[in-house]
């Protein structure tokens, strides 16, 4: 493989894993803010089981985040500091600088989270409590399977032993740099989006949520996060404009047809391009 095309391959991955979380896990899967044929419903849950883990315990931790969020309730709330809301809460609740940077540059460390606590579930010492807050995903195969103890280690396995046969090293050094970008791409909207000196607060969202507009590029617009705290069932979160690519996908998959029953606040509505629909609040 050339140096060229593993580095196209990279951005497209980059573009898509980001995309299975932000337009998937998160928009369609946790908030229901739309919803897509089958095909495009499995694609964005493997594009994000691929690297953020299992998407039932992915939607859980987000729906007890908005029930409670910046309380001491809330699974990574920023009072208990920006580097414990960023990954400490992942890595055994630390809140210094060093334990975390190391985490959140280790690319791998999130996996072998995953394989901790999955053998901790196969011996009893976890339960998955998470399920509970999941009900209307726990009907689905795909779901179930994919929250099965060891299902997403192996998805990793899969990964890496590909990784490394087709560049050795290269081929690991790779993967490890696509898991470093898309983790801290997913984490920092836990972090500096609920972090007053990072964007604007939006006042009404009732709680630290802000609007961090410099990291929409990179996060498909959901460093909205002000806004969607505001309407979280909203599936645009750029509600005063800027970059949400989530939106435009969501918008381009209404217009193929492979999107329905999008949801907007009330008074808004969706591009004449992709079709109008009328608000539902
Ligand atoms: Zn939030
Ligand atoms: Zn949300």
């Amino acid at each position: 493989m050339s140096i060229e095309f593993a580095l196209a391959l990279w951005f497209v991955l980059t573009f898509l894993l980001a995309l299975g979380n932000t337009a998937g896990c998160h928009r369609l899967l946790t908030h229901r803010s739309y919803e897509a044929v089958a095909p495009v419903r499995y694609a964005l849950t493997l594009l994000s089981a691929a690297h953020a883990g299992s998407p039932v315990l992915w939607v859980g931790v987000h729906r007890v985040h908005h029930a409670f969020a910046d309380t001491d309730l809330d699974p990574h709330s920023t009072i208990k500091g920006f580097w414990y809301a960023h990954c400490g809460w992942l890595c055994s609740g630390a809140r210094n600088l060093v334990p975390c940077v190391l985490f959140a540059l280790s690319g791998f460390g999130l996996q072998f989270t995953y394989l901790v606590n999955d053998i901790r579930r196969l011996l009893g010492h976890l339960k998955p409590a998470w399920r509970a807050m999941c009900r209307d995903l726990m009907k689905e195969r795909l779901m179930v399977v994919l929250d099965t103890p060891l299902v997403i280690p192996a998805l990793f396995g899969l990964q890496l032993w590909a990784a490394w046969a087709i560049g050795q090293w290269w081929g690991v050094l790779w993967l490890w740099s696509l898991h470093v970008v898309q983790n801290n791409i997913s984490w920092v909207i836990n972090s500096a989006c609920h972090h007053p000196a990072f964007g604007t607060r939006v006042h009404d969202a009732g709680s630290r949520a802000c609007n961090v507009a410099w990291l929409a590029w990179l996060t498909h617009g959901d460093s909205y996060h002000g806004h969607h705290h505001l309407h979280p069932v909203s599936a645009r979160h750029a509600l005063e404009g800027g970059i949400d690519m989530s939106w435009l996908f969501i918008c381009t998959l209404h217009r193929l047809g492979w999107a329905t029953d999008v949801k907007l606040p009330a008074g808004m509505a969706m591009p004449a391009w992709a079709g109008r629909v009328k608000a539902r609040g």
